[in-house]
């Protein structure tokens, strides 16, 4: 089953599905669900400073034999780091510590104040080719409407919580509007709600020979949001990956849409400090 890709406003193309490893705390647990998920042909990857793992990703992405330009990696700029000197010695500790020479993606991982600063480094990063494609994550329209009063580099993504009782309508309208890829974490809602053993989904799932967790996972696929579900078990990596054999019909999607009720399970941006 092949992986879509979405075209970013800059031209660069991105896997629509990839692995998170928010909390993967251990370099084998890293290690193995990279590997495992490198061989059911994940080739995106998200991590971030603030995860503390991207040592065991780049020795991961080091021990397979996935050439570096088939691969995708993602890294945030930490809130701590906000600055333009801040941001250009976080991004360069990334690297490092991925032992890579270039992200293909690099967010502000929180509006934190100061992102504007942020902001002018990663453009200049950006165009000095050590980044491919720089975006955001957690922005909300008054964050993004003032990163673009100030910039001509509009980001490429947003990376905001979005599961099916958390839809981010509004926010994807905007996003939509502005050319700015949605990128959802927390895809499956993190295991904080009981939205797999939802009726309406676990009905669909039923009429495909699927679970639950990939009737959700094709939901945001078939509303062109890009994923990164977590997993570190060998079975569910495959499960989530085996996606691409089926769509929602229109029916399914509006029944999945009304079971938003527009209700985070995670922390608000605008209490970002
Ligand atoms: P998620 O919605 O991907 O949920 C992961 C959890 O769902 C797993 O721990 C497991 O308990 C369960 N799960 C996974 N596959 C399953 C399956 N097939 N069946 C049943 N249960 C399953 O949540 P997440 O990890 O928080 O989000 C995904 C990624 O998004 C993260 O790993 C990280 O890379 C990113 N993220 C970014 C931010 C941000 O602020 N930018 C915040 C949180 C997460």
């Amino acid at each position: 089953q092949k992986i879509p890709q979405v075209t970013l406003n800059n031209g660069v193309k991105m896997p629509q599905f990839g692995l998170g490893v928010f909390k993967v705390d251990n370099a084998a647990d890293i290690k193995n669900s990279i590997k495992w998920a490198l061989a059911d042909g994940y080739r995106l990857i998200d991590t971030a400073m603030i995860y503390g793992n991207e040592q065991w990703v780049g020795e991961a992405i080091k021990e397979s034999a996935i050439p570096r330009a088939e691969l995708f990696v993602t890294s945030k700029l930490w809130n701590a780091d906000r600055g333009y000197e801040e941001t250009k010695a976080a991004f360069a500790a990334s690297l490092k510590r991925l032992g890579l020479d270039y992200l293909d993606l690099y967010l502000i991982h929180w509006p934190a104040d100061g992102y504007l600063e942020s902001w002018r480094a990663m453009v200049d990063l950006y165009h000095e080719g050590k980044i491919r494609a720089i975006g955001v994550s957690n922005f909300e329209p008054h964050h993004l409407d003032d990163l673009m009063a100030h910039s001509d580099v509009v980001p490429v993504v947003n990376q905001i919580e979005t599961h099916p009782i958390f839809q981010q309508k509004e926010l994807h309208r905007y996003l939509t509007t502005h050319k700015i890829a949605h990128e959802a974490w927390g895809p499956l809602g993190q295991g904080k709600s009981d939205i797999l053993v939802n009726p309406v989904l676990t009905k669909i799932a039923a009429k495909y020979g699927k679970t639950a967790a990939q009737v959700v996972l094709r939901w945001h696929i078939d509303r062109g949001v890009i994923i990164i579900p977590k997993s570190i078990h060998e079975q569910r990596l495959a499960e989530n990956a085996n996606i691409f054999d089926f769509s929602l019909t229109e029916e399914e999607m509006q029944a999945i849409a009304k079971l938003d009720q527009n209700k985070r399970l995670s922390r608000n941006p605008d209490d970002t400090e």
